[in-house]
């Protein structure tokens, strides 16, 4: 089936409007009509080559609501007319011990990437920037009725990648959360970390967002610019989540954690960090990472939102404004997730 789509016709080259194909409904697919689809600054990682070579022309998008437009003989899980969402990945091998746990972001044999990835098929994936996909059923959630749909798009990368590591690391009552970087997981971690119950503190380059910042449901707000911040702020949190998608001074930022605190990186910048250890060795620091969620956590994550009451806060943009928008989420000038209106494409 061949849709239209917006795509990057070689690294680092704007966006354009095209036609890709769409593999036919297998017994366990669902066709999907997109209805919105997120803008993530790992789309513009990747079409830019911050992150290696990929395969073009590259369809990005990986934060994709839509409706459920025809399944598959064997799909029990979603029927036609349902309001679906699909995140990062759209397979991944079902049988290892990760997959098994629910933790098919860590699959063994390497779980498939919405787009620009090798499918089962042999066929390159490609993702929501456009009108139609089809996805293995297992690996389609499901868009809580009380979820605005636009407003939930974003939760299908930047919720489930704050929340994953927020619950792993147990933010709640009493633990002191900082948020690193007010961006589209920025914001998320924020309104996540405080509906967990815990103390959220946003550290931001500057305090122009700030006002924002604790309507989203923080606490405290700092600007990194500011040297003072890094020395009142010493020893002072459990967890830090770092969004940030440019390199950043690791060791002053574990400088703010207290005992058994750790800094977990979601930011996926396409220099290395560094680090001196003793920044991690005083206060038995530690410093990890996080990718996406599981299927199964990225529903609760859903269903938690919809509980709470609240999606992403989004601007609505046209398709023909796509590189628009990647320039000013380069920019950091996002407020705080753009989402394409999938009717535009
Ligand atoms: P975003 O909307 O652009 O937010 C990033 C924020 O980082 C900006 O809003 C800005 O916040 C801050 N920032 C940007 N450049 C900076 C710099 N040079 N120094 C200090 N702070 C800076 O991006 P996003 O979509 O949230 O994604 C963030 C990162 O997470 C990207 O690298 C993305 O690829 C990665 N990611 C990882 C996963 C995963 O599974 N681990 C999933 C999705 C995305 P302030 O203006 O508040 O300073
Ligand atoms: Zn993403």
């Amino acid at each position: 089936m061949q849709v239209t789509a917006f795509a990057a016709p070689a690294e680092g080259e704007a966006l354009v409007r095209t036609q890709i194909q769409r593999r036919e409904v297998g017994p366990n697919d669902v066709l999907i009509e997109i209805t919105y689809a997120g803008i993530c600054h790992s789309d513009i990682h990747t079409v830019r080559g911050d992150w290696g070579p990929q395969s073009y022309p590259l369809a990005p998008g990986h934060e994709i609501v839509g409706t459920v437009t025809e399944v598959g003989s064997a799909v029990t899980r979603h029927s036609v007319g349902d309001t679906v969402g699909v995140g990062c990945m759209v397979n991944s091998c079902g049988q290892c011990v990760h997959c098994k746990a629910g933790d098919e972001q860590y699959c063994v044999e390497g779980m498939v990437g919405t787009y620009g990835a090798e499918d089962r098929d042999g066929t390159v994936t490609q993702g929501g920037y456009s009108t139609h996909v089809v996805v293995d059923a297992d690996y389609v959630l499901s868009v809580p009725a009380g979820l605005d749909p636009a407003a939930a798009a974003p939760l299908l990368c930047a919720g489930i990648t704050t929340y994953s590591p927020l619950k792993h690391w147990q933010a709640g009552p009493g633990k002191r959360v900082a948020v690193v970087g007010l961006g589209g997981l920025g914001h998320m971690a924020v309104k996540i970390a405080h509906a967990m119950g815990a103390e959220v503190t946003v550290l931001s380059q500057s305090l122009k967002k700030q006002e924002d910042g604790i309507r989203l449901g923080a606490d405290h707000y700092f600007a990194t610019s500011d040297p003072d911040t890094f020395e009142s702020l010493a020893s002072s949190f459990d967890l830090i989540i770092n969004t940030v998608s440019a390199k950043i001074d690791v060791s002053a930022y574990l400088g703010l954690l207290d005992v058994n605190g750790s800094l977990v990186n979601v930011g996926a910048p396409a220099e290395p960090l560094s680090l001196n250890v003793f920044s991690l060795l005083t206060n038995r620091r530690s410093y990890s990472g996080s990718m996406i969620g599981g299927i199964a956590e990225t529903q609760e994550m859903l269903d938690f939102c919809a509980e709470h009451g609240f999606g992403a806060e989004i601007e609505l943009i046209e398709a023909d404004q796509i590189n628009e928008a990647y320039e000013r989420v380069l920019a950091s000038d996002v407020r705080y997730r753009f989402v394409i209106d999938a009717k535009t494409f």
